[in-house]
């Protein structure tokens, strides 16, 4: 099976990495000449264009920014879905709207070409040691093929439902994480106000109730170490508060707590933070109350 991959950005390096490690034929593209030549110095073979990969491929993933860039990839001038041969599977594992899934497997079934989604969580981390959680939304034919492709990238693969049911779910996941980090934010600057130790609060919330991904992922690696180059960009996470907003007006769903989280993600990104992994939100907390979340510095 001939194996593409378009996007090799955080994620997508690390993703098409396991697929060419695994053993696939794999083509790569990406709008950064350094990126594909990382790929191709482990053996991916590049195609100077999408299309040119899509005419090449069986089975083509993408893991592209958002919903509009995966919309112009295939449709767009120069777009995928003219270019793949009848038969082609395209999977998407960017994070995007149900309906933007759905849109796109319309019309690639008019050339007859699959289309299905596989959103992934899991972090960069998840993506280098191959353990991501996949969300597939697919028919069971469809599924069965890219299986063997998705055993390579992660660990837990969850056929989740039809076509756009992985987004669903990716969307509720992310709805948690972006709540979870903001309430970390806001109760670990309370605790350090309050005159706790950031050491004591880790140990202590990490083996009680108030545990999370957040906490174990982030305090540590981001925050007490003062390193908040994505990872997860803040720009990212709001986009994900964007698709849970847009689906809880679409099914008449009430979300007050991830609209109060949006508004602390606003103001982060109004601050200039956007770029930087989505647990720089703490500083929003650390700059109003005068106290940093870090591990005390060496020497
Ligand atoms: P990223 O911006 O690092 O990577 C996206 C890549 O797509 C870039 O390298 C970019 O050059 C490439 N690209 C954009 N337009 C292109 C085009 N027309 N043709 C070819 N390549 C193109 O983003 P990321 O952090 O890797 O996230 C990708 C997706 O995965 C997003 O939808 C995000 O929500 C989701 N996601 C990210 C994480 C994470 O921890 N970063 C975790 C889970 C899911």
């Amino acid at each position: 099976m001939k194996v593409g991959f378009i996007g090799l950005g955080r994620m997508g390096k690390h993703m098409a990495t396991n697929v060419v490690k695994a053993g696939f034929e794999t083509y790569v593209n990406d709008l950064v000449p350094a990126l594909v030549d990382q790929l191709v110095a482990l053996g991916a073979k590049h195609c100077p264009t999408n299309q040119a990969l899509a005419a090449e491929v069986d089975v083509a993933f993408t893991m592209l920014p958002n919903g509009a860039i995966v919309e112009s990839v295939m449709c767009g001038p120069e777009g995928v879905l003219a270019a793949c041969k009848p038969g082609t599977v395209i999977v998407d594992m960017s994070s995007v709207a149900p309906a933007t899934t759905q849109k796109m497997a319309k019309v690639a079934a008019e050339r007859g070409v699959k289309y299905i989604d596989a959103p992934v969580s899991g972090g960069t981390a998840g993506a280098e040691a191959g353990t991501l959680t996949i969300m597939v939304g697919a028919d069971d034919e469809t599924f069965a093929r890219v299986e063997p492709v998705l055993q390579a990238i992660g660990k837990r693969i969850q056929h989740i439902g039809g076509v756009g049911m992985g987004d669903a779910m990716k969307i509720v996941n992310n709805m948690l994480l972006g709540a979870n980090m903001a309430s970390l934010a806001e109760a670990l600057v309370l605790g350090a106000k309050c005159g706790l130790d950031p050491e004591t609060m880790y140990e202590i919330i990490s083996t009680s109730s108030g545990n999370s991904y957040a906490l174990t992922a982030k305090m540590k690696k981001f925050i007490m170490a003062d390193a908040f180059e994505p990872g997860f960009a803040m720009d990212v996470q709001y986009k994900d508060l964007t698709l849970a907003q847009e689906a809880s007006r679409a099914m008449q769903v009430p979300i007050p707590m991830s609209n109060a989280c949006m508004a602390v993600y606003e103001q982060a990104r109004a601050a200039g933070l956007g770029g930087e992994d989505m647990s720089a939100v703490i500083k929003i907390w650390e700059r109003l109350c005068g106290v940093e979340i870090r591990a005390p510095k060496e020497g």
